[in-house]
C-alpha cells in the first residue's frame, strides 16, 4: 500500500510539474520571477540633497552636477537619488561647507579655496600661484599623496573632499591700459580674489572684491581698471572685451580644480557599492568637465580673435613676474611659519612639483616649443 500512494503522490507531483512547465499551474503555484522578488528585502533608497555654489543653468559647472546626480541614479538603480538646489534656491553660495558640515546638505558643488578664512590649507585643493598646471595638480592628487592631504585637512569640517573639474591655466586678466612697468601696477583698482590678491597688494595694487554681476559695470564705469575672471570660456559672456582691450596671460591660477564635497556621516552610512559608484560618478564627471572647459576655451579664444581683434593678448614683463613671485614666496613662507598644517601642504607641493615639472619641460613644454604649428 505504501508503495502504491507513494506511486501516486509521485505521479500527482509530475502531472502538475508538467502543467507549471507549460503554463497552466498559475492556481498551484506563484510565478518563479514573483517567488525570487518575495524573497528579495525590501530595496532602501537614499535620498540626499546637494548645494551647489553655481546659479541654474550654470556653464558647464552646474551641468557637471546635474550629470552625476543623473549617473548615480541610473548606476544605483535608483538606490541613490540627489537632488540638487542651486544658488538661486539657498541664497548662500559661499556657505557650502557649512551646510554640508552641519548636514542641511548631504554633497555640495564649489570651490576649496572659498573657505580660505576659515583654513588657509583649502587653497592647495584648488590652484596656487605659479603653482602647478593641471596634469601635474592631477597627478599630485591621485598619486602623490594630494587626496589624503585632502581628507585630512576636510575631516576637521565634517566633510570628505573630492575634485569636481579644472578650469586649465586661467587668463591673468583684462585691463584697461597696458601694463609695462612696476609701477603701472601701482594703484591700480582691481578685482582678483584670494592669495593671488594678497600677492599684488603687496606690489602695491589696489585690490577689491566684486559680485560677479557687478563686474561689468565695475570695469566699464572706471570702479577698476582691471579684473581677472577665469578664461575665453566664460569671460566672453561676460563682455570684458568690448572695454578693457589688454588681455593677460594667466600666472594665479594655473590649474583651478573646482570640488565636490560630501558629509562624512551621510556618506559613511551609505552601503560600500553606492559609495562606489559615487566616488566612480564625481570622477568620471570631473575628467568630462575638465575636457570641455578645455574645448570651450579653445573655440572662445579663436572667437575673440576673429570677432575682436583689437584685442592684445599680453605676458607681463619678466620684472613684474619677478616681484610677483617674490611676494609669493615670502606669503606662502609667513603662512607656514605660523601653521604647520600650511606647511606640511607646501612642503609636499613643492616636493612633488620638483619631479613633476622636470618631466612636463621635456615633455609637453618641448614638444610643443619644438612643435610650433606655424
Ligand atoms: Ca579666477
Amino acid at each position: 500500500m505504501r508503495n502504491i500512494t507513494g506511486s501516486r503522490t509521485f505521479l500527482a507531483l509530475f502531472v502538475s510539474g508538467i502543467l507549471l512547465l507549460a503554463g497552466c499551474g498559475e492556481q498551484q503555484a506563484p510565478a518563479p520571477e514573483a517567488a525570487a522578488k518575495a524573497a528579495e528585502p525590501a530595496k532602501q533608497v537614499y535620498h540626499w540633497k546637494l548645494a551647489m555654489t553655481w546659479p541654474t543653468n550654470f556653464p558647464i559647472f552646474s551641468q557637471a552636477v546635474d550629470s552625476v546626480a543623473e549617473k548615480v541614479k541610473t548606476m544605483s538603480n535608483g538606490e541613490l537619488i540627489i537632488e540638487i538646489d542651486s544658488a538661486n534656491k539657498h541664497k548662500a553660495p559661499l556657505g557650502i561647507l557649512d551646510m554640508v558640515n552641519a548636514g542641511q546638505y548631504q554633497m555640495g558643488h564649489t570651490v576649496s579655496y572659498y573657505w580660505k578664512g576659515k583654513d588657509a590649507s583649502t587653497m592647495f585643493f584648488t590652484t596656487m600661484p605659479f603653482g602647478m598646471t593641471t596634469p601635474e595638480q592631477y597627478a599630485w592628487f591621485y598619486y602623490g599623496g594630494g587626496m589624503e592631504l585632502m581628507q585630512k585637512v576636510y575631516a576637521k569640517h565634517g566633510v570628505y573632499s573630492f575634485p569636481g573639474g579644472n578650469t586649465g591655466v586661467q587668463m591673468g586678466g583684462w585691463f584697461r591700459k597696458e601694463i609695462k612697468t612696476l609701477d603701472d601696477l601701482k594703484g591700480l583698482k582691481m578685482r582678483i580674489p584670494g592669495f593671488a590678491g594678497e600677492i599684488l597688494a603687496k606690489l602695491g595694487v589696489v585690490v577689491t572684491n566684486i559680485p560677479p554681476g557687478e563686474l561689468y559695470t565695475a570695469l566699464d564705469r572706471g570702479t577698476i581698471d582691471a579684473l581677472e575672471w577665469v578664461g575665453p570660456a566664460f569671460d566672453l559672456n561676460m563682455g570684458f572685451q568690448k572695454i578693457a582691450p589688454f588681455y593677460y596671460t594667466g600666472w594665479q591660477e594655473p590649474a583651478a580644480e573646482l570640488q565636490f564635497m560630501v558629509n562624512r556621516k551621510a556618506f559613511d552610512e551609505l552601503p560600500k557599492h553606492l559609495q562606489e559608484i559615487l566616488v566612480t560618478a564625481m570622477k568620471a564627471e570631473t575628467l568630462d568637465a575638465t575636457a570641455r572647459m578645455f574645448n570651450d576655451n579653445a573655440l572662445n579664444f579663436a572667437k575673440l580673435s576673429t570677432d575682436y581683434p583689437e584685442v592684445k593678448v599680453k605676458t607681463f614683463s619678466p620684472e613684474i613676474f619677478k616681484a610677483m613671485k617674490e611676494a609669493n614666496n615670502s606669503l606662502l613662507e609667513e603662512n607656514a611659519a605660523k601653521d604647520p598644517q600650511f606647511k606640511e601642504l607646501l612642503d609636499s607641493q613643492r616636493a612633488y612639483m620638483a619631479n613633476a615639472r622636470a618631466w612636463s619641460l621635456v615633455s609637453d613644454y618641448a614638444y610643443m616649443k619644438d612643435n610650433q604649428l606655424n
